[in-house]
Formats: structure tokens, C-alpha cells, sequence
């Protein structure tokens, strides 16, 4: 997709879109602790508009096995190159900081591990086992691909997370330019996999990529067909000026139709929005 200059992004972005990022108290003392066990949350490092929402509902979204990633999406902000080992002892600081938090459901995500032989799947294992002796929140796994790899799913998924959510991102015809190294049958095989062991599976998509309403309805037809019982649809925003702009704002009314779309496959949680993330409202299952 083309670039715009920085200034015609600025006027071109709608009312709805316009808010202000959190900067606060709370979210610096949240950021000091977390900075002190050496974690990282998305909420934080995203700026993500939701914090002050989410946080409040004792929410948040960790980010797990480093911030250098294997692949290099086009929509992403994650520095790609060759990641840092992984380090045991996170799962441990990962249940102690969501215990000293007071959280009440934790999403923990990871950049995609495709140097590791089980793309991280152990790591998740032991972070999802971790939070469960330690605390009493819910836990909800955001995962990669792992390569399609059934036996490292079935590592994660042996761990009893409470939800399994993986992203599809965008619509197959876009995955070329958007999602290169990833396959949309497979993450759509992966979402079955995760329904068919009983527990339950979620995944979501952006647009203003480039697709059409129609292929975004298909997709959410392929996610009720996989066994999804949540499905999150939120708009796309650039997180930097050398992102691509997204092609299309589109007016919240219209995320109305995406969810009775799904309500209408039999996806019992549909959460559209302009602002929906992928561990927005994450709480409601
Ligand atoms: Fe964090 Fe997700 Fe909520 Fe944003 S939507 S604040 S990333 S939990
Ligand atoms: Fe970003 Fe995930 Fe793509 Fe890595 S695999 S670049 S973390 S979206």
C-alpha cells in the first residue's frame, strides 16, 4: 500500500478515532512496577487507548519470550531480527506481578518464536501453569502459528488455558502483502484444534487493509466454522509513519454489522469496534 505524508494521515483521521492516549498516575506507577520485575505489557508499550478501561477491570495483556520477532508483518510495530533466549524465570514474575496487580483475567501473548523447535510452546505451558498455582485470574493465551505444529498446540492447550486466541489478522487474499510467512488455513486449523480439546477459541481481525466487507463477513463465517465463540473486528491504525495508511475508517455502525454478522453463524461473542483490540473486554468469556 502507498504511504501519505504524516500531515494528510493527521486531517484525514475521523472524530471517533481521535483520543487521547492515557498519561497518569496510575499508568506510571503500573509501568514502574512491571519495569522493576523486568515485563513487558502490550497495554503499556502500545499506548493502547483502552488502558484506562481495561486496567480498571483488572485486565491486561503480557507480552512473553522477548519483543524481537522472527517475521516481519506489515502491519506490526515488533522490531523483526534474531531474539533474545528465553528466560525461565519470567513465568514466575509474570504470576507474582498479576497477583501484586490485584488482575482478575491475564492475556499473554508472545512475539512468533520460529528459531525456537516448539515456537515457544513450553514457555507458554509453564506461564499459563505459573499464573494458575499462583493466582486466581483467568488466563487467556494470544499464540502464534507454532508452524501448525499439532503436538507444540497441544503442549499450550495441555496447560487448560481458559481461552485460546489466535489471530487471523486479515482476509486470505491479503496475507501475500499483509501476513507473508503465515497461512490462513492453517491458523483456521489451529482455532479448530483449540474448540475440538474444549477450550474455547478466539481470534479476530482488522480492517482497512484493503479488503471488502464481503471477505471480512466470509472470514467471520470460516472462524464460526472452526469452532470460534469469540471473534474481535477492530480498525487498523498505522502504529508508526512508516506503516502503510489504512485505506478505510470505518464509522462504527458499521462494526454493528460485522457483529450481527457473526451472532448470525452462531459466534456467541462478537466484539466489534472502532478501538476493539484482540484482548479488548478479553474478561468476558
Ligand atoms: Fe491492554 Fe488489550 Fe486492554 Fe489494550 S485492549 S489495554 S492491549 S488488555
Ligand atoms: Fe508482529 Fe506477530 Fe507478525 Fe511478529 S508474527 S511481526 S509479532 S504480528
Amino acid at each position: 500500500m502507498p504511504l501519505s505524508k504524516p500531515s494528510e494521515r493527521t486531517k484525514r483521521l475521523p472524530p471517533w478515532l481521535r483520543v487521547k492516549l492515557p498519561d497518569n498516575k496510575e499508568f506510571a506507577e503500573t509501568g514502574r512496577l512491571l519495569a522493576s520485575r523486568g515485563l513487558h505489557t502490550v497495554c503499556q508499550s502500545a499506548r493502547c487507548p483502552n488502558i484506562f478501561e481495561c486496567f480498571s477491570r483488572k485486565v491486561a495483556t503480557f507480552m512473553i519470550l522477548g519483543a524481537v520477532c522472527t517475521r516481519n508483518c506489515a502491519f506490526c510495530n515488533i522490531t523483526p531480527g534474531a531474539p533474545t533466549p528465553v528466560d525461565p524465570d519470567e513465568p514466575r514474575r509474570l504470576a507474582e506481578a498479576a497477583r501484586e496487580l490485584g488482575l482478575r483475567h491475564v492475556v499473554v501473548t508472545s512475539v512468533t518464536r520460529d528459531d525456537l523447535p516448539d515456537g515457544g510452546a513450553a514457555h507458554f505451558a509453564a506461564t499459563i501453569r505459573a499464573l494458575k498455582q499462583n493466582t486466581d485470574v483467568s488466563v487467556e493465551v494470544l499464540i502464534p502459528d507454532l508452524g501448525g505444529s499439532e503436538c507444540d498446540l497441544s503442549t499450550i492447550l495441555d496447560a487448560r488455558p481458559d481461552v485460546l486466541n489466535h489471530n487471523v489478522e486479515t482476509v486470505p487474499r491479503l496475507y501475500p502483502a499483509i501476513r507473508p510467512q503465515a497461512d490462513y488455513q492453517q491458523s483456521l486449523t489451529l482455532l479448530s484444534r483449540a474448540a475440538a480439546a474444549g477450550v474455547p477459541a478466539k481470534s479476530g481481525l482488522m480492517v482497512g487493509l484493503g479488503e471488502t466487507d464481503g471477505e471480512v463477513n466470509a472470514v467471520i463465517r470460516d472462524l464460526a466454522a472452526a469452532g470460534c465463540s469469540m471473534v474481535t473486528v477492530g480498525q487498523y491504525l498505522a502504529p508508526s509513519r512508516l506503516h502503510p495508511e489504512p485505506d478505510r475508517y470505518v464509522p462504527p455502525p458499521h462494526f454493528d454489522e460485522y457483529a450481527a454478522c457473526g451472532r448470525h453463524h452462531g459466534i456467541r461473542h462478537m466484539f466489534c469496534g472502532p478501538h476493539v483490540r484482540s484482548s479488548y473486554k478479553a474478561e468476558k468469556i
